[in-house]
């Protein structure tokens, strides 16, 4: 395939060179490292397998010296170092638990670092789920990060000179900036930033938008909901927004077509982790598929009985690093669900997704002990009460606490009416409490907000 006309015009850091652009070393380390994605993303799938086994067989063989517990686990399952890279072998290995990653008698990262892979950092999981985790990541991984970050602005942006705003989590410095940041205003001219925080009010990022028109926009997904009831409630048009850029929650099929249904602007999502960095983007072709990011990850998608889900199956999300020399996050279970994806029309060779359906805790538990995704529904809220927001909470295993915002107090009627409507599309009748809140529902400890959250 074509290379990115766009990686030919990067911007070099040393004085006096423009073309061909030369780069002082980590910088160098980037700009090669992008070229070579380019290259990669349209390797056949068994070439990308191939090298991904090999490249798991020199972290495997790392950590089976200097980690007696990774040694351990490999002997457990019968393996060793060569084993565990080849076809079939990674599949043989137990998955690695967040239980097991977050034991502290016997730490699981390791002391030694190889050169080039310092500074090491920690990186720590927010608590949101009650278990947080502590990984250490290296500069390696900081590296491949930046990479994918900005293979992340290539495949959203056709044009990187665009407007763009970034509503998120954590953020300093908000405000306006002369270009995106790094790794972006390191090689390219870009256009303008803005930079809002996730607490801002929404009323006040809706006229912060409205100021700055930016043609794409990076937001999480309940944000981006919040804000499009603002706008419809307010009648501000937000048509000059081209591409809604959602990461950091699950995305829900209810808000694509909310927003595509408006014809303004196009959703571009993106699944990433904490501890494991971007996991799969989706395809710029718009095919709608999630390319597992296969040269810093390996994405297993597993049944309930441990087997590699088929394309259109939906399993568990295992996720192994192969890059990562100082805690060996392999077949790790990230607690997310997916369905597996199969060959994306665009011709990459990248491993897909078709589906990120949220995580584990999202799930609804039946009194007879099965678990499924529930069916909610925004859309159908809407023709039986004036909602605008709302968040199923499972306490117990046949109660229900429904969360709502209301744009007015609900008569008795639409009351019964949504309960009615809520016991036949969760296939039972669950006690069901509606509580009402003011203004927007309350996020998770990490900034997020989840439609349905089972506390049992
Ligand atoms: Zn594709």
């Amino acid at each position: 395939m074509t290379p990115d006309p766009r990686l030919g015009l990067m911007r070099g850091d040393i004085a006096g060179s423009r073309w061909p652009p030369l780069f002082s070393s980590r910088a160098a380390s980037l700009a090669a490292l992008l070229h070579q994605l380019d290259a990669s993303q349209w390797l056949p799938a068994d070439a990308i397998a191939a090298r991904q086994r090999g490249q798991l067989g020199m972290v495997a063989d790392h950590f089976a010296r200097h980690s007696p517990r990774f040694a351990r686990r490999l002997a457990e399952a019968g393996l060793d170092a060569a084993a565990l890279a080849r076809p079939d072998g990674l599949a043989a290995l137990p998955l690695l638990t967040r239980r097991m990653v977050q034991s502290t008698s016997e730490p699981i990262h390791i002391d030694q670092v190889l050169p080039g892979h310092q500074p090491v950092r920690t990186v720590n999981t927010s608590g949101s789920t009650g278990e947080p985790v502590i990984v250490r990541r290296t500069a390696v991984n900081q590296l491949h990060w930046l990479a994918m970050t900005m293979r992340y602005h290539l495949w959203a942006e056709p044009d990187l000179t665009g407007r763009l705003a970034a509503i998120r989590a954590n953020m300093v410095d908000c405000g306006e900036d002369k270009d995106w940041g790094v790794p972006a205003n390191l090689f390219f001219d870009t256009g303008p930033g803005l930079r809002i925080d996730i607490r801002t009010d929404i009323r006040a990022q809706l006229e912060m938008l409205q100021r700055f028109r930016p043609s794409s926009v990076m937001i999480y997904p309940s944000n981006l909901a919040a804000l499009i009831d603002e706008a419809d409630a307010r009648g501000v048009d937000l048509g000059f927004v081209a591409r809604w850029r959602t990461l950091g929650e699950t995305l829900s099929p209810d808000l694509i077509e909310r927003v595509e249904g408006r014809e303004q602007g196009r959703v571009f999502d993106c699944y990433s982790s904490e501890e494991m960095g971007y996991l799969a983007l989706q395809c710029p072709s718009g095919s709608g598929l999630y390319h597992v990011m296969a040269e810093t990850v390996i994405v297993e998608i597993v049944d309930e009985a441990g087997r590699a889900c088929a394309p259109g199956e939906r399993g568990r999300v295992l996720v192994t690093d192969l890059h990562n020399h100082v805690t060996p996050m392999i077949r790790y279970d990230i607690r997310d669900h997916a369905e597996a994806g199969g060959a994306c029309p665009c011709g990459r060779g990248l491993p897909t997704m078709r589906r990120i359906l949220g995580r584990e805790r999202n799930m609804i538990v039946k009194p007879d002990g099965s678990r499924h995704w529930p069916l909610t529904g925004y859309k159908q809220f809407r023709e039986i009460a004036p909602i605008r927001q709302y968040q199923f909470r499972q306490h117990e295993i046949d109660r229900i606490e429904v969360r709502l915002v209301t744009e007015r107090p609900l008569t008795g009627d639409e009351e019964a009416a949504l309960v009615a409507h809520l016991h036949w599309k969760l296939q039972h009748p669950f006690r069901i409490a509606l509580t009402y809140f003011e203004g927007t529902l309350p996020v998770g400890r990490n900034g997020k907000f989840e439609e349905f959250l089972s506390l049992l």
